[in-house]
C-alpha cells in the first residue's frame, strides 16, 4: 500500500528543473542559478552536521562536508528533482540533486559525509538512503569513523514522525527508535539519550532491528 501511494505521489508531483550551482553554502545546501532567479536549495533526506562533538563547538566535520559537496557540484549544471513538498518553512527549495554522473544526496550518505534525515512526506528515496547510511556506518567511512560520533539533535522546527502512534488496538505496544539508528528500544534504553521517537512495535519490526542491549519485545 505504501508503494502504491508513493507511486501516485511520484506521478503527480515529480518536477525536474535544471540549474547552475553558483556556490556551496554547506554540506547540504547550495545556491543555484535557475536563469530567471537564484534559489537556495536544501538537499532532501540528508543532514551534514555542523559539529560532531557538541561540547567542542564547531567541529571539523561540517567543513569537510562542505568541501566534499563543493567538489561534487560547485560550478556545475545540476538537475533538481522534487518530492511532495517543493519548499521548506524557510522558503528553500527541497530537492534531490543530480549531476551528470551522480545522485548527490545519495553520494553524501554513501561516503559518510551526511546522516540520514527523513522528513515526511518527502520520502521517495528513504529506503535507498537507509541502506546507504547503513553501509557507510558498517564500513566506518566519513563521520562514522570518528571517535564518539554523536547523532545531532534534530534542528528546531523539523517534525519527525516516522509512524503515527495511536492508542488502542491489539498491537498497542510502543517502542522507541532514534533519529538515525537502525534499532528499536525499550523506553529506558541508554541509546535513547539523544533522540526518542515512539513507534508501534508492529511498525518498528518492519523497518528496524531490536536492540541487543535493552532487548525490547519481539526479540527473535
Ligand atoms: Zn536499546
Amino acid at each position: 500500500m505504501r508503494l502504491v501511494t508513493a507511486g501516485i505521489a511520484l506521478l503527480i508531483s515529480q518536477v525536474v528543473i535544471i540549474g547552475f550551482v553558483e556556490r556551496v553554502i554547506d554540506g547540504d545546501t547550495i545556491r543555484v542559478d535557475l536563469g530567471d532567479r537564484t534559489e537556495t536549495v536544501r538537499y532532501i533526506g540528508v543532514d551534514t552536521p555542523e559539529t560532531v562533538h557538541p561540547a567542542s563547538g564547531v567541529g571539523p566535520y561540517g567543513k569537510a562536508a562542505s568541501e566534499f559537496n563543493r567538489s561534487l557540484v560547485e560550478g556545475q549544471w545540476v538537475r533538481l528533482v522534487f518530492d511532495v513538498e517543493q519548499r521548506d518553512r524557510y522558503g528553500r527549495l527541497l530537492a534531490y540533486v543530480y549531476t551528470d554522473s551522480l545522485f548527490v544526496n545519495a553520494e553524501l550518505l554513501r561516503r559518510g559525509y551526511a546522516q540520514l534525515m527523513t522528513v515526511p512526506p518527502n520520502v521517495l528515496h528513504v529506503d535507498e538512503f537507509v541502506a546507504l547510511q547503513r553501509l557507510a556506518r558498517e564500513a566506518g567511512v566519513g563521520l562514522w569513523g570518528l571517535e564518539g560520533t554523536i547523532p545531532p539533535v534534530p534542528p528546531p522546527g523539523i517534525e519527525y514522525s516516522p509512524g503515527t502512534v495511536e492508542p488502542g488496538g491489539e498491537d498497542d505496544i510502543i517502542v522507541y527508535i532514534t533519529r538515525t539508528g537502525m534499532k528499536y528500544h525499550r523506553t529506558d534504553c541508554h541509546h535513547l539519550k539523544h533522540s526518542r521517537i515512539p513507534i508501534r512495535l508492529s511498525e518498528a519490526q518492519k523497518r528496524y532491528e531490536p536492540c541487543s542491549v535493552c532487548k525490547p519485545p519481539g526479540v527473535r
